[in-house]
């Protein structure tokens, strides 16, 4: 186990643990309650633990949980944390207070490698996964970890590019044994990678935000290269027979350029695919990046492409850009110093 990380083990990775360390299997229960229930992250003080198991734990895993690096703060009140792993793998996280909800941003990984044209995590390239644990402790070491009711993966990466981990991280948040957070109140946000998806829908019952940013198959190339390999269409075909939208939220997640995917052409189709595929869609004006051609939309295109939804029968919110002067609004992750 050495290597490994305590905090971010499944139950029945603990269960494994304990095995190994010759001690009851019941202790599994006992430790997992500590970190994810109590959020206690000295072993020393998990007390109802045998006190030579402590100390053994104790000289193996010295430190459970890594603090933030540094922390700045909007002034709209979001605030974005960075924290500085291994290897040179830095990753931001948001968090986004609300009028009834203080939602955290995580991220999945350190950069993203696929690269999508309006994006700056993308554009800052691939650095590393994060494990489960790193996931987690975007959420636990913050200042706010008690006050959390929602959680977004949306920060940098892109979560069905590290499934199996963001999967297990899903597990500890919502199991009985874990944080015991509901299901309903977690989103991953993807691009689309179809056998992940597939696992994400049937392991978990997160909501899922498919990010679409344009129907029509060359554009959504030419802002997303992964449209080239892995069409949604296709996609959106072959997951339909799962149902998704009894169990959960479903959407679609759509920047609104200025003059390139806010037309009538773009509604109508929008529209089609939410009615057919029973997806809500968000819309995210774009939150610029200096050096690209892509420009904000106004105000008034962002209400008139939600009004020509709504009009459709299609449930269409806006999401307000939060962040954006420290770079925590979406897109703007890039995990510099
Ligand atoms: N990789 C995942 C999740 C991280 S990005 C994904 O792409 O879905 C989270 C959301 O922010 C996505 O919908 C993404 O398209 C959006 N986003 C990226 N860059 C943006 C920008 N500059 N302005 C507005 N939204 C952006
Ligand atoms: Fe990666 Fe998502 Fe950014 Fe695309 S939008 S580069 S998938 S993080």
């Amino acid at each position: 186990m050495k290597n490994q990380q305590l905090f971010g083990l499944t139950l029945g990775e603990l269960s494994e643990l304990c095995v190994e360390y010759e001690t009851k299997s019941f202790t599994s229960k006992q430790i997992a309650t500590w970190m994810y229930k109590s959020r206690v992250f000295d072993i020393s003080q998990m007390s109802n633990l045998p006190k030579f198991f402590r100390e053994r734990l104790k000289a193996d895993f010295p430190k459970l949980i890594q603090p933030y690096a540094s922390v700045s703060i909007s002034k709209d009140g979001t605030k974005k944390y960075l924290f500085e792993y291994s290897g040179n793998r830095r990753v931001e996280t948001a968090v986004i207070p609300g009028t009834d909800r203080l939602t955290v941003c995580v991220s999945s990984q350190a950069g993203c490698r696929f690269g999508c044209r309006f994006c700056a995590t993308g554009m800052n390239g691939f650095h590393g996964q994060l494990t489960a644990g790193e996931i987690l402790n975007q959420i636990m070491a913050i200042d706010e970890h008690d006050k959390i009711t929602n959680i977004v993966y949306m920060g940098m990466g892109e979560p069905l590019d590290n499934a199996e981990e963001v999967i297990k991280s899903i597990e500890i948040l919502t199991a009985p044994w874990g944080c015991e957070m509901s299901a309903s109140r977690i989103t991953v946000s993807t691009i689309g990678i179809e056998d992940k998806l597939k696992d994400l829908i049937e392991k978990t019952r997160v909501n899922i935000a498919i990010s679409l940013h344009s129907p029509f198959t060359e554009e959504r190339a030419l802002l997303m290269p992964i449209e080239k390999s892995r069409p949604i269409a296709e996609l959106l075909k072959n997951i339909s027979s799962l149902d998704l939208p009894r169990h959960r939220k479903f959407s679609f997640e759509y920047i609104l350029f200025k003059g390139l995917n806010q037309s009538k052409a773009h509604a109508k189709k929008v529209g089609e695919l939410a009615l057919r595929y029973n997806a809500r869609v968000n819309i995210i004006p774009f939150n610029p990046i200096p050096g690209l051609d892509l420009e904000a939309p106004s105000e008034k295109d962002v209400l008139a492409f939600q009004e020509d939804l709504t009009q459709r029968g299609v449930i269409a919110t806006i999401r307000k850009s939060r962040g954006r002067d420290i770079l925590a609004a979406c897109g703007l992750l890039a995990g510099k110093k």
